[in-house]
């Protein structure tokens, strides 16, 4: 054995009371240390490299060398010990992408919104009678478009967007007929989703979701002096009276799924746990996720430095008390910290931030293809249209870009198999390169996933039940 050295890109160590485990970055699974294991480690971060000598005077007869020996090849297997001359792999080498594995589709069905927030980014946002509206036949070549991609599927989905989705009600309508008749004669499920700022929302369209099994998520923004910040109309008024009184209507009648509710956090509003609980104790939502704003179009909006401290912080609060629940079986419906769990517990190694242009495609009301529903109405160049299909050498071109992580700070980063670069958009935003990774909150990032790593070690010492009983159905479902 020559010398050795740690590569410290590919494992993260948690504590937790007496016992350290081993977070093996690469493949996102955990291993408890035994003491030779443990003692070892320490070792290589005391000294940076070691050597036979060194381990023998080190260990002395308390080890045997061979004990010792499958310690150090265990760590050699899992790349996380290497000859110290060796050149360290930290990423798969990017493979030539040829197919777009789509099982979902997105349908912005009407650019105008009733609502007038002073945050959106939307850049082709206008009220809904001057909406650019999708027709049925635009929606119906959506669909076909991700069966002909992606044919045989047990399950595909079917998201709504907008604008405001519920003010093109006629053609959402419509579509689901056409699907549930289309997807029957595949034998295939289809899953309907909705993202909705409620204030149109009726007792008998409730019923209608709740008859079609619509997943929903509300856009809300918290108590009303928070909420009524920015969630205003277009003539400027405030609009959580209205809206927290369709919630009460939808959260009352509406059965049929848990409903959601997102927030946008923008410049002055970093009050996490108030919000959380407003919207999660009071009003009754069964999952609350909040979406900091820190690259919009308008930089006033775009929360500060101190303020992404703090609302970070707040985060992690909220994710103790997602921890003390956790061991006694129950979620809290913390969003970000439920979806944090789901991904270290799935060992998501994820090569790419979200499915974005491989799973998911958005149509604009033209039939334009976009990356994702964020970018409908941007200036970012479409990729193909419903009519000539999808533009696969330039999506090809971008999905590669984005997975090749060399000279990128990603590249060694521990958390590059759950942030993966950060989202698409907030790059646009940001540098007008949605082909970047999104470099702005990373330390801010690493701390909430060595957290999340923290708190999903001691759930699955303490309660690993939980895992079963809350993260599985939810994948499954
Ligand atoms: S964007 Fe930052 S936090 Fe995310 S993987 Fe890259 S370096 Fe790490
Ligand atoms: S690019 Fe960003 S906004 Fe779009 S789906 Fe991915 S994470 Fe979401």
């Amino acid at each position: 054995m020559g010398s050795l050295t740690l590569v410290k890109p590919n494992l993260h160590l948690v504590d937790v009371d007496s016992r350290r485990l081993l977070f093996h970055v690469p493949s996102g699974s955990l291993f408890e240390l035994d003491p030779v294991g443990r003692e070892l480690l320490e070792l290589f971060e005391q000294q940076g490299h070691l050597t036979a000598p060194v381990l023998r005077q080190h260990f002395e007869s308390r080890v045997s060398p061979g004990e010792l020996k499958e310690a150090l090849e265990s760590f050699q297997e899992l790349e996380i010990v290497q000859e110290s001359q060796g050149v360290a792999r930290y990423n798969p080498k990017p493979r030539p992408v040829k197919q777009f594995p789509l099982t979902t589709v997105v349908l912005n069905v009407n650019t105008g919104c009733n609502l007038s927030c002073t945050y959106c980014y939307k850049e082709d946002l206008t009220t809904p009678s001057k909406g650019d509206r999708m027709s049925f036949e635009t929606a119906v070549k959506s669909i076909e478009m991700l069966l002909a991609e992606s044919p045989n599927q047990p399950r595909y989905n079917v998201v709504f967007f907008g604008g405001e989705p519920l003010s093109h009600m006629p053609v959402i309508r419509q579509v689901v007929d056409w699907c549930e008749q289309r997807f029957a004669q595949l034998s295939a499920d289809v899953d309907f989703t909705l993202t909705t700022n409620a204030t149109l929302l009726t007792p008998a369209l409730i019923d209608y979701f709740n008859d079609k099994r619509f997943g929903l998520t509300v856009s809300m923004d918290g108590p009303k002096t928070m909420h009524d910040k920015n969630r205003i109309t277009v003539g400027g008024q405030g609009t959580y009276d209205v809206v927290r009184k369709k919630v009460g209507m939808l959260l009352a009648r509406y059965n049929a799924r848990p409903v959601g509710c997102r927030v946008t956090l923008t410049r002055g509003i970093t009050d996490v746990e108030t919000i959380f609980d407003h919207l999660h104790n009071e009003l009754g939502f069964s999952e609350v996720g909040f979406g900091p704003v820190t690259s919009g179009d308008i930089s006033a909006f775009n929360l500060t430095a101190d303020e992404m401290v703090e609302v970070f912080a707040g985060m992690k609060r909220l994710g103790r008390r997602y921890l003390s629940a956790a061991l006694e079986n129950r979620n809290t419906g913390f969003g970000n910290m439920h979806q944090l769990m789901t991904d270290i517990h799935e060992g998501n190694k994820k090569q790419l931030p979200c499915g974005a242009g491989v799973g998911l495609l958005a149509v604009d009301t033209q039939g334009g293809i976009n990356l994702c529903h964020r970018f409908t109405g941007s200036e970012l160049p479409l990729f193909g249209d419903v009519d000539s299909g999808i533009d696969k050498p330039a999506l090809a071109q971008f999905v590669e870009t984005r997975l090749d992580r060399s000279n990128t700070g990603c590249e060694t980063c521990r958390i590059r198999n759950i942030c993966s670069g950060g989202c698409y958009h907030e790059s646009y935003a940001k540098y007008g390169d949605a082909s970047v990774p999104s470099y702005h909150y990373c330390d801010l990032l690493r701390d909430w996933v060595d957290f999340g790593v923290e708190v999903y070690t001691r759930i699955m010492l303490e309660n690993s039940a939980f895992f079963d009983r809350h993260v599985s159905p939810r994948r499954s479902a």
